[in-house]
């Protein structure tokens, strides 16, 4: 059976040492959220994450949603997790206090949402995919409709879908053909087949509240012509009690990979009222903030998943005996050494946590940067926020989905054939993790979206809220002995960064495929030196007190870092050689010859 315990030691250490807390508490609106208040909600939501999400990770990975004649039962233990879960608070968690909510700085929210998909990511889908509606309608919704919606989503009573995929249309949405005719009293009429919707149809909550993006009678061609319509399963009557069944219907469901317990749903929409969110045809820019938050939230789907994968791998290489160390006797009381001694399961494991750390840093720098955005009053630092999220969420998205299944194949790959026999539990995260890689826009996409969009905004503006703190942290700290070994690699990372932008910017104009051919390898060559730029800054912190008894936790940061650059960091001088070797071995090869 797999074991689960939240890394609280590492969350306080990334939250409060890392990244100072106190300047997040200091922000308008955080004044009651003291830093024992903040380690309290971890350890809480530890317990709940642990306790009751956990152990239905597996019996819901076997059992999955079942669907009759519409109606889509999840997991047995579900319903009541999700009523403890509401009772808890954890679905209001954080959302702002005027609708219910309780306002939970980002970062800490962040490292929660981190425990939740650890123990349960099918489980975590259900009230994520209802923050994501909760953020678009309280950001594009009328007061009416925030009125209306916002504080049972923020409950739990209700929950949220996305409704943008149709059979023939994913990424590209710009073809969609579901239809919105405008009714007498100012409601719409929605017809069209939505498929892979999240959440569409299940018995966790008494309503579910779809935003849905459908084409308006006079809407021009392609995305330009989409707009949102919030469009709920129950209508509302006047006094917001819940009326008739409305004519959105879930007609099946998918038999997937993974997230067994997750209902993917296909939606009949046939003259279901909706009612239309923000301006007509401006439906992709209210989505857009509504799959932001999602991006972030699957890269932290990669993370969780991936944390609870090492955690076994670790437990399991103590356990499994097999072999003898290359160097001597290890375990002479037993008829062979413990895995853990060889140094390709060490590789292994290290290269796990150095992932895992790195990425739980770099979430909470974000995390941080989204707070600020959120609550500062400072308008400079908010504009500097906004565009270092902007420039960050496809990473996060991307690069941390990609080493989420890294790592849990991994995990398998330490646990020899037995990874492989579904009974010990590891292989259902290799399932889980895949999915992460290919929704909220696939990772091909999200890098898409860095080299094309992200690095030419604003005249590379995006750019340098990344770049110039790392360079600062690297003049801060030439002199700084503990910091020797690190920041050579660090500043040849950063090198490769820019080289590789300078390449790319100087031919993608001539031509265009240049940016395609670059992208995903661009963007691990980014992530790779943020990730090393946060182990610096954690080596920063942890070299003064890693000596003595008790500090373990320090040295295994120090020495993490070490390996993190020493045997990971180096793929950036490959992935910097085949950027610049371009596009021409993959547009020239000739499409028949495939
Ligand atoms: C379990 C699950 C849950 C989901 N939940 C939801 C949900 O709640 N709501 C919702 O609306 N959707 C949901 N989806 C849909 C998901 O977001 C899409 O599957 C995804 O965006 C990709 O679209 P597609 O499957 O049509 O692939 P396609 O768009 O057909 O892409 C196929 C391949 O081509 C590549 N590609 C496509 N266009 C380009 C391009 N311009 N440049 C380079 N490469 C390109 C892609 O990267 C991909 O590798 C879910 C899907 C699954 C499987």
């Amino acid at each position: 059976m797999p074991v689960y315990k939240a890394p609280l030691e590492d969350m306080r250490f990334v939250l409060h040492q890392l990244f100072d807390s106190n300047e997040v508490t200091a922000l308008q609106g955080n004044e009651e959220f003291t830093l024992e208040l903040i380690d309290s909600v971890l350890e809480e939501a530890a317990k709940f994450s642990e306790g009751v999400l956990f152990p239905l990770n597996q019996s819901g990975d076997l059992e999955g949603c079942t669907y009759e004649n519409g109606v889509v039962r999840t997991p047995a233990g579900f319903k009541d997790a999700y009523k403890a879960f509401c009772e808890g608070g954890w679905t209001a968690m954080g959302a702002d206090p005027e609708y219910g909510g309780q306002g939970l700085p980002i970062p800490a929210a962040m490292m929660v949402e981190e425990m939740l998909c650890s123990a349960n990511v099918a489980f975590g889908l259900y009230p994520g995919l209802t923050h994501g509606a909760y953020v678009a309608l309280k950001h594009a919704g009328s007061a009416e409709q925030k009125q209306m919606y916002l504080p049972n989503l923020v409950s739990g009573k209700w929950s949220g879908t996305m409704c943008l995929t149709e059979p023939h249309c994913g990424t590209d949405l710009g073809m969609l053909r579901t239809r919105a005719v405008p009714n007498d009293d100012g409601s719409y009429s929605i017809t069209g087949n939505k498929i892979f919707i999240s959440a569409g149809e299940h018995d966790l909550t008494e309503n579910i509240i779809h935003l849905v993006l459908a084409r308006l009678p006079d809407a021009p061609a392609g995305v330009k012509g989409i707009s949102m319509f919030v469009v709920p399963k129950f209508l509302l009557r006047e006094d917001g009690s819940l009326g008739p069944r409305n004519g959105a219907q879930c007609t099946a469901i998918e038999h997937k990979m993974g997230i067994k317990a997750s209902a993917t749903c296909a939606m009949s929409f046939d003259g279901a009222k909706g009612w239309l969110v923000g301006e007509p045809h401006k439906g992709m820019r209210a989505m857009f903030v509504m799959m932001n938050t999602e991006r972030l939230s699957v890269g932290i789907q990669g993370l969780g998943v991936a944390e609870t994968a090492y955690q076994n791998a670790v437990a399991y290489a103590r356990d499994r005996i097999q072999g003898r160390s290359l160097t001597g006797v290890k375990a002479a009381d037993k008829q062979a050494d413990p895995i853990m001694v060889h140094p390709d399961v060490r590789r292994m494991l290290l290269t796990m946590r150095a992932y895992i750390e790195g990425c739980r840093a770099l979430a909470g720098w974000v995390a941080r940067e989204l707070e600020i955005l959120a609550k500062s009053t400072d308008e400079d630092a908010r504009q500097a926020a906004d565009d270092f999220a902007s420039l960050m969420t496809p990473i996060v998205k991307a690069m941390f989905t990609d080493l989420g299944f890294e790592i849990a194949s991994l995990a398998v790959q330490t646990y020899g054939g037995h990874g492989y026999i579904r009974d010990h539990g590891i292989e259902q995260y290799v399932r889980d993790a895949r999915i992460s890689m290919l929704y909220e826009g696939t990772n091909g996409i999200q890098a898409l979206d860095l080299v094309g969009r992200k690095l030419p905004q604003d005249g590379g503006r995006l750019l340098t809220r990344f770049l110039d703190p790392v360079l600062e942290f690297i003049e801060a700290h030439e002199d700084n002995a503990a910091l020797a070994e690190f920041l050579p690699p660090l500043q040849q990372a950063l090198e490769h960064v820019q080289v590789a932008t300078g390449y790319i910017m100087e031919n993608a104009m001539s031509n265009h495929d240049e940016i395609g051919a670059a992208s995903v390898d661009y963007l691990r060559l980014f992530g790779l030196t943020a990730l090393a730029f946060v182990w610096a800054r954690m080596v920063a912190i942890a070299a003064p007190k890693a000596e003595g008894e008790d500090a373990q936790f320090y040295r295994a940061k120090v020495q993490t870092a070490k390996f993190f650059m020493q045997r990971l960091l180096p793929q950036t001088g490959a992935l910097l050689a085949a950027i610049q070797s371009g596009s021409a071995t993959m547009m020239e090869f000739e499409d028949s010859a495939f």
